[in-house]
């Protein structure tokens, strides 16, 4: 079971009260004036999904999961600054065993682009491949040509049962390609004025 620590430092102290604050804090958020109407059907559809899905309906799942939608493939890192601003003090380990526990229920699917930290989405269930930034980890959706897995065929499966193929799209996203060129400019300029 996710263990769940609310609480400065995790501590147990007052845990009722604790846990009391950050549903507070996730009503007023509902409630709140001005909040965009896409948060509020987020955070609805992050509740039919965690009941949809058998799990038990915690706070801080919802709010991933809410969180999620408006901000797919996002670092754990992003996900718990963006949880401990709507619910407080939330641990990284807190945020680690929600996104554990709904990957696991296929209510998230992680991404792990080789040498980058692994991202979380809220879209599962097609075949849908990245692009990704090799320089700032900037992950999109490419949509798969083919729609179902494997969507490649190889020469030869060699006798495997084969479901999937990985496929990730590796190139410099829009800004860094143009940071890239500014850089070059410049050190050509510098080395016409030399
Ligand atoms: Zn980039
Ligand atoms: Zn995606
Ligand atoms: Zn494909």
């Amino acid at each position: 079971m996710a263990t769940l620590f609310i609480g400065r430092g995790g501590g147990t102290r007052e845990p009722v009260e604790a846990v009391q604050r950050s549903l507070d804090s996730f009503q007023r958020m509902r409630k709140g004036r001005g909040v965009p109407t896409a948060v509020i059907d987020a955070d609805g559809a992050a509740l039919n999904a965690l009941r949809a899905a058998g799990l038990r309906v915690t706070a801080p799942r919802r709010a991933v999961l809410a969180w999620l939608v408006e901000h797919p493939h996002s670092t754990v890192g992003a996900i718990g600054a963006a949880v401990r601003e709507t619910l407080g003090t939330v641990s990284t380990q807190a945020v680690y065993d929600v996104l554990g526990v709904c990957t696991a229920a296929g209510l998230l699917r992680r991404i792990e682009p080789a040498g980058h930290p692994a991202r979380y989405e809220r879209r599962v269930g097609d075949n849908h491949h990245h692009v990704v930034c090799r320089s700032c980890g900037r992950t999109d959706d490419v949509d798969c040509a083919v729609g179902d897995a494997p969507c490649l065929e190889p020469a030869d499966y060699r006798g495997f049962a084969v479901d999937e193929a990985e496929v990730v799209f590796w190139g410099l996203c829009p800004d860094c390609e143009t940071e890239g060129r500014r850089r070059d400019d410049s050190r050509r300029l510098e080395e016409i004025r030399q």
